[in-house]
């Protein structure tokens, strides 16, 4: 770590131990009590006054490459890349790193330098974000400066099209769908570290969902990655663009799926992969396109179930001892099958319990996220005359009135 510079004044101070000893306090208390505790905590830091280290010092960060293998270090910060199924050419495009190590930065407070050149607008497209991050957490982020070392520029090679992020979800699914250019073929990215999915589920989750990509005439880029760092929720957006950015010297773009509508996400907000903070994942040459933001889940459901394809390639649960299976009974799991009923008429031998109890939907009634998609669903279903597929779908509605 270079420390270039130290600009920490009496206001960072509190804030900076309110970040240390709150990021040890959400190991040891939970969620549950952690907003007393910090109510609590926020007092005592007041008349202490102690620091933590980075806020306001520049932490200057290697970027190493050893054939397909990246690694990005500083003091107490190492994350690694890995590529398989494609060359990456010597010299990799060092920005892809500063999306990687953004929440980190936000989080900790320290202006961010990185040891290679990097492209301008990245960096200036970083600054904004962590300006909106902090707008919208700031006791969480913090507003930091970006830098890279040398004038950059791309080396002149030949890029493909495009490649597209694919996890086998319904979002991913319905993107590359509708994404495709028939007769042509198409190039996605699959990424472990992220989302649950791991070394311990990675092979089967390839292996599940393969056949839909020869079926559409797409090979495929295997990522692992570290970089994923907690909540997860508020940064997995960055994640996504920094293995996206990893790849843009063979690419002239990438495309990840909108987890939600536009309307969606000031429902969700706060919310990583939204269509506010997606649009600085830019740089001089190369974007990332959001796909699917326009089209809500159980409209992107019937569309998948009208193309026709293997349904038993879907992997949209998130219970990690269960990926790339679906369990049937978890909250996504739950949602998903009630908007293959409503979409199509039936649910599809996809899960693991296939039975149905509408009784099981109140789980989305109380959750932020789930209760987006249960409006969702019943749109969908008002507009389409099938709001009679599920009982208990109204009176669902209505309770969501009286929270
Ligand atoms: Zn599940």
């Amino acid at each position: 770590m270079a420390n270039l510079s130290s600009a920490i004044g009496t206001d960072t101070t509190d804030r900076s131990l309110n970040f240390c000893l709150s990021s040890a306090l959400r190991a040891f208390t939970g969620v549950l009590r952690y907003g007393v505790v910090m109510r609590i905590l926020n007092g005592l830091v007041r008349e202490r006054g102690s620091s933590c280290p980075r806020v306001g010092e520049t932490v200057a960060f290697d970027v190493t490459q050893d054939g397909n293998s990246i690694n990005i270090q500083a003091a107490g910060i190492d994350i690694y890349f890995a590529v398989e199924g494609i060359t990456l050419p010597l010299g990799t495009d060092a920005s892809f790193a500063v999306w990687a190590l953004l929440p980190r930065a936000m989080e900790e407070g320290f202006n961010l330098h990185i040891n290679r050149s990097i492209d301008p607008q990245v960096a200036a497209n970083a600054e904004l974000l962590s300006q909106i991050w902090e707008t919208w957490v700031p006791g969480r982020y913090r507003s930091i400066s970006v830098s890279g070392q040398g004038e950059w520029s791309r080396a002149r090679r030949a890029r493909s099209p495009q490649v597209q992020l694919f996890s086998g979800g319904i979002d991913s699914t319905f993107s590359i769908i509708e994404n495709r250019k028939p007769q042509t073929h198409g190039v996605v990215a699959t990424v472990s570290g992220i989302d649950k999915v791991s070394e311990a589920n990675f092979a089967r989750l390839i292996a599940k969902t393969e056949p839909l990509l020869k079926n559409l005439n797409c090979t495929r880029i295997l990522i692992t990655s570290n970089a994923q760092h907690q909540p997860s929720s508020l940064t997995h957006g960055l994640t996504l663009a920094s293995c996206l950015f990893l790849l843009s010297d063979l690419f002239e773009q990438g495309t990840l799926a909108a987890d939600f509508t536009h309307a969606q996400d000031l429902a969700v907000w706060p919310w990583g992969n939204n269509q506010v903070t997606n649009q600085y994942f830019a740089g001089s040459d190369f974007v990332v396109r959001t796909l699917g933001a326009e089209v809500g889940r159980t409209e992107k459901i019937a569309s998948i179930a009208r193309a026709g394809i293997d349904l038993r390639s879907l992997s949209f649960c998130r219970q990690w001892n269960v990926i790339p299976s679906n369990c049937g009974t978890c909250r996504k799991c739950i949602r998903t099958k009630a908007m293959f009923l409503i979409a199509t008429g039936s649910i599809p031998e996809i899960f693991i319990d296939n039975s149905f109890d509408e009784r099981l939907l109140r789980k989305m009634v109380h959750h932020r996220v789930e209760r987006a998609e249960l409006f969702d669903l019943y749109s969908y279903a008002r507009k389409h005359a099938s709001l009679g597929k599920i009982h208990s779908l109204v009176g669902l509605v209505e309770e969501c009135r009286t929270e």
